[in-house]
C-alpha cells in the first residue's frame, strides 16, 4: 500500500513536471499562439496569416454600412424577383416594362460575361486597381457606387440582413453593429427659419443657433405625423430585424443624416434618429452617425454646424450614443487648413462616442489634446484600412494606426463598406497584420474592444465577451496543434 502510494506520488510529479516543461496552461497556449502568428508575420506569409484570421474570433465590426456591405451580385438576385432590368449603357436599373430605351434582363447580363463584368465593376471596387480603363477618381468611384444599387438595396431588408449575419458567421464574427437610415419625416420649416441656420453658421454663434434649434425641435416634433413615423420606423426595424439574434450572433443598428443634405433636412434625420433611439426600450437601435463624402462641398461647408446640432441634440437626448465620420480626409483632397480641425469638433463639441476612420488626425493643430481626450474618455476609432486606402490613398505608414495606439486610444477594426469594397472583415485583419507590427495580444485586444466599445448594452457585452474568451481558448487551441504544441485541456 505504502509502496503504491510511493508510486502515485512519483507519478504525479512526473506529470507536474511535464505539464511545466510542455506548458500547459492557457496562458501557454496564448503565448504559443503568439509565437506561431510572429512566426508567419515575419514570413509575410499572407496565405498563412489569412488561414490565422479566418479561424480567429472576430468580435464585432462596429463601422459597417448596410448597403455598402451587400455584394452587387446579390442586388442582381433581387432584380430578377422584383423583375427589374438593367440599361447597358447607364447600367442603372430600370423596370423591364420600361418603354424609353434599350435594356436587358438580369438573366441575359449574367449570359453576356463582359457586360456582367462592367456592371460589377461600376457597382463595386471589382477591378479598379488591375487594369487600365476609363475610370473615375477612386473617392468618386466608391460613392458613385451607390447610385446604381441605391434604390435597391431597400428591397429585402430581411434577406440582406441574413445574408450579412450568415456570412459573419462563416468567418467567426460575433455582432455587427450596421447603418440604416434614420425615420423619413417630411416636414417644411418656414422659410424665415431656414434662414436663420445660415445666419448663426457664418457667426458661429452657438447660443443663437441653439434658440433656433429649438423652434426646429418644437415645429418637428408637432408636425403631423411624426410620432407615427418614428413607430413605422421601429416597428419596421424590428421585423426586419426578427430571427437575426441567436446565441452565436447579435445585431443591432445605428440610424444616419447624410451630410450633404441641406441644414433643414441634417437636423430632421438626427433629431428623428435621437428621438427614435430615446424612445427604444429594446435597445434594437443604439446610436446614431452621419454619413457621406466629408470633402463634399455642403459636409466642408456646414461641417461645424453639423457637430453643433450633435451637440443641442445630445444635450436634448442624455445617453444617446454616437458615432461619428470624421477626419475622413487627406492632402490635396481639401484645402490644408481644412486638415486640422475635424476630428477636434467630433470630440469636443459633438462629443462624440467613437471616432469614424479619423485619419487626417497627423494634420490636425490641437491632434495632442484631442488623442488625449479619446484615450482618457475611452472615445474609440474605427479603423477602416481598405477604404482609406481606396477612398483617401492613405495606407501603410501614412494611415495614423500607430498614432491613435501608441497615445492609448482604443482602436476597433472594421470594413466600412464590404460589399462594395469586396472585402471581408477576416481580410482587414490580414491587412493589419502584415502592414503593422501588431502582436497577436493587441490584435486580440482589439477584438475584445469591439464589443466593450459597442453600443449595446452592458449586459450584452458580458454575454459576447464570456463567448469571446471560450472561442479564443479553442482558437488558441487549434493553432497549438497547428504549430505542433501539445494541448491544455
Ligand atoms: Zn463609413
Amino acid at each position: 500500500m505504502r509502496c503504491r502510494t510511493f508510486y502515485l506520488i512519483i507519478s504525479l510529479l512526473g506529470l507536474m513536471m511535464i505539464f511545466t516543461t510542455r506548458g500547459f496552461t492557457a496562458n501557454d497556449n496564448q503565448q504559443a499562439t503568439s509565437r506561431y502568428f510572429e512566426k508567419i508575420r515575419k514570413a509575410h506569409d499572407n496565405a498563412r496569416l489569412t488561414q490565422f484570421f479566418t479561424m480567429m474570433p472576430k468580435g464585432g465590426d462596429l463601422h459597417h454600412h448596410y448597403s455598402g456591405a451587400i455584394y452587387a451580385e446579390t442586388y442582381l438576385d433581387w432584380m430578377v424577383k422584383k423583375n427589374i432590368c438593367i440599361d447597358p449603357k447607364t447600367m442603372l436599373p430600370v423596370p423591364c416594362n420600361y418603354s424609353g430605351g434599350v435594356y436587358i434582363s438580369v438573366d441575359s447580363l449574367r449570359k453576356n460575361v463582359p457586360l456582367c463584368r462592367t456592371v460589377l465593376e461600376n457597382w463595386s471596387d471589382l477591378d479598379f486597381n488591375d487594369h487600365f480603363h476609363l475610370q473615375d477618381q477612386p473617392d468618386q468611384h466608391f460613392f458613385t457606387t451607390f447610385n446604381f444599387f441605391g434604390n435597391i438595396s431597400g428591397a429585402y431588408y430581411r434577406e440582406g440582413l441574413a445574408e450579412i449575419k450568415a456570412r459573419a458567421k462563416k468567418e467567426n464574427v460575433q455582432y455587427i453593429e450596421t447603418m440604416l437610415t434614420s425615420p423619413g419625416i417630411s416636414v417644411k420649416y418656414p422659410k424665415g427659419l431656414t434662414d436663420s441656420l445660415a445666419y448663426f453658421q457664418v457667426r458661429q454663434d452657438t447660443s443663437g443657433l441653439f434658440s433656433t434649434l429649438d423652434y426646429f425641435a418644437d415645429f418637428l416634433q408637432s408636425s403631423p405625423g411624426y410620432s407615427t413615423s418614428l413607430k413605422n420606423y421601429m416597428d419596421s426595424l424590428h421585423a426586419y430585424h426578427d430571427g437575426i439574434d441567436d446565441s452565436a450572433f447579435t445585431m443591432r443598428f445605428q440610424a444616419y443624416a447624410n451630410r450633404n443634405s441641406s441644414p433643414d433636412v441634417v437636423f430632421t434625420k438626427l433629431f428623428s434618429g435621437f428621438d427614435a433611439v430615446s424612445r427604444d426600450h429594446s435597445s434594437l437601435l443604439t446610436g446614431v452617425n452621419i454619413v457621406a463624402p466629408e470633402n463634399g462641398i455642403i459636409s466642408m461647408r456646414d461641417y461645424w454646424l453639423h457637430m453643433e446640432m450633435f451637440r443641442f441634440l445630445g444635450k436634448k437626448f442624455p445617453g444617446v450614443k454616437t458615432s461619428l465620420h470624421a477626419g475622413e480626409l487627406c492632402l490635396g483632397m481639401v484645402k490644408p487648413e481644412e486638415l486640422t480641425w475635424h476630428v477636434r469638433d467630433a470630440v469636443f463639441i459633438a462629443r462624440a462616442n467613437r471616432i469614424g476612420h479619423g485619419v487626417d488626425i497627423p494634420w490636425e493643430t490641437e491632434s495632442l489634446k484631442t488623442l488625449e481626450n479619446m484615450q482618457r474618455d475611452k472615445i474609440a476609432v474605427e479603423i477602416n484600412l481598405t477604404s482609406n486606402e481606396f477612398i483617401l490613398g492613405v495606407k501603410n505608414n501614412d494611415h495614423p494606426i500607430r498614432l491613435y495606439f501608441d497615445a492609448g486610444v482604443p482602436l476597433v477594426i472594421c470594413t466600412d463598406d464590404a460589399g462594395v469594397s469586396r472585402i471581408s472583415l477576416t481580410a482587414e485583419y490580414v491587412k493589419l497584420a502584415s502592414r503593422y507590427d501588431f502582436t497577436y495580444t493587441e490584435i486580440k485586444s482589439f477584438v475584445y474592444n469591439s464589443i466593450r466599445y459597442s453600443f449595446l448594452k452592458e449586459r450584452e457585452k458580458e454575454l459576447i465577451i464570456q463567448s469571446l474568451n471560450n472561442r479564443f481558448k479553442d482558437f488558441e487551441d487549434q493553432i497549438v496543434i497547428l504549430n505542433g504544441d501539445t494541448v491544455t485541456k
